[in-house]
């Protein structure tokens, strides 16, 4: 229902629970409040969702600068549940939930899951990680509310996952996209072939990835792998998700978060189809709310009918972090779009590590990948570093490694080794 509804009616919708949750900021949040009235906002309520893009924005520092419970907005006694994420400086930035809290959780996941095909009376397998970080408890709670049976398999020990998946025969797979193809590896390293598992989708995220990857997983498990998008600062794992009808775009569940797309420069919001950073607001959300909240991932919206036949807006595939994207020789780089390069190669293993160096003044980048077994790994090397040159017009050196001796995820894989002295 709160997914088909016309756009006008959820622009009411959204506008009303803006003003009730700018209202609450204000009331439980001073510290705020006092920045809305210095930037001369907020005294009267929104008559209109466009009036938002003149307000300031809240960053990771807002909430780094909190630790651990300022930006709560609620005496601890009303929150039930803390989790966070990783911080720079060792220290995690804490989030807050209400019982309400993780009830409108639990039904954003679950509507995910329906996005990406499951069905109550399904079986989960959650190779997410449980603890502080969102992926593991967020899937398990919609998962839940769905009815769906949970496995909590948690990340890691790829053996003990692969024989619970042989064994239990889930419908779904819940991780990270390059645990998957881990997953995958694993079974046909070990004889076994992943599409015997009988998986009908794999809802994966917590990394950028790429059309590739998806078609290397569809292949690889012979089901729907969809992508779902999250982060704890706005809820955890279900604020979007593909609809595996389509597979074009995340739907982004707008009864709760609000989605901008902004300039990170200018902070100018962007239009439909214009890659910028993400900006969300939380329209309902009891503790640790966020007005504008800067996420430091780059997509793009579209606001276009989908053929699955609900109206909220998509977002585009995360193209990768504000702070991720590295500058070689004047050209601006994700490494996603080095990914799709090394996945669509076909002679290639899927797995790769940026590496970025300085020789003299200059930064080099080496992409260190592994060739398929019966390939022809100089040919390999040779066709991808043209393809780069293409690409991107810098030299990029192409590096083929031991099959095997590349390191493999067990959760968010990490691809960019930065050994430049300064940056
Ligand atoms: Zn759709």
């Amino acid at each position: 229902m709160e997914e088909t509804i016309s756009p006008k009616e959820r622009a009411a919708l959204q506008r009303e629970r803006l003003n009730h949750q700018i209202e609450r900021v204000k009331r439980n949040l001073p510290a705020l409040g006092h920045r809305f009235a210095e930037h001369g906002v907020g005294r009267q309520p929104l008559t209109n969702l466009e009036e938002l893009s003149s307000w300031p924005m809240m960053t990771k520092a807002d909430l780094m600068a909190a630790y651990p419970m300022a930006l709560f907005g609620v005496p601890r006694q009303a929150v039930a549940r803390l989790q966070g994420s990783s911080g720079t400086h060792g220290k995690p930035t804490l989030v807050g939930y209400s019982k309400d809290d993780l009830a409108m959780w639990a039904e954003v996941v679950a509507r995910c899951l329906v996005l990406v095909g499951a069905e109550s009376g399904q079986m989960l397998h959650n190779a997410y990680g449980y603890g502080l970080f969102t992926g593991g408890l967020g899937l398990h709670g919609g998962a839940e509310r769905l009815g769906l049976t949970v496995m909590p398999a948690s990340g890691g020990v790829t053996s003990r996952q692969c024989l619970l998946l042989e064994d239990l025969r889930p419908d779904g797979l819940a991780c990270t996209p390059s645990y998957a193809l881990n997953i995958a590896e694993h079974l046909i390293q070990n004889h076994k072939d992943p599409r015997h598992l009988g998986l009908k989708w794999a809802i994966l995220g917590a990394e950028p990835w790429t059309e590739e990857m998806r078609r290397e997983i569809e292949k690889e498990f012979g089901c729907d792998a969809c992508d779902i998008y999250g982060l704890s600062e706005v809820i955890g794992p279900g604020v979007a998700a593909e609809c595996h009808q389509a597979k074009d775009g995340l739907h982004v569940h707008e009864d709760h978060f609000l989605v901008e797309v902004i300039d990170p420069k200018s902070g100018q919001v962007l239009a439909d189809g214009e890659d910028g950073e993400l900006v969300f607001t939380t329209l309902t959300r009891q503790v640790s709310p966020v007005i504008r909240y800067r996420t430091g991932d780059i997509a793009s919206l579209n606001h276009e009918p989908c053929r699955c036949g609900r109206t909220t807006v998509r977002m585009s595939r995360i193209k990768g972090r504000v702070d991720d994207m590295f500058v070689l020789r004047g050209v601006n780089i994700f490494p996603s779009e080095i990914e799709r390069l090394v996945l669509a190669q076909g002679q290639l293993a899927p797995v790769y590590v940026l590496r970025l160096s300085q020789r003299a003044a200059l930064a080099e980048l080496t992409v260190e990948v592994e060739a398929l077994p019966a390939a022809d790994a100089q040919a390999a090397v040779r066709q991808l570093q043209h393809q780069l040159h293409d690409a991107f017009g810098v030299r990029i050196a192409v590096l083929a490694k031991e099959p095997g001796s590349l390191p493999r995820s067990e959760g968010k894989a990490k691809r960019l080794i930065d050994e430049r002295t300064s940056t």
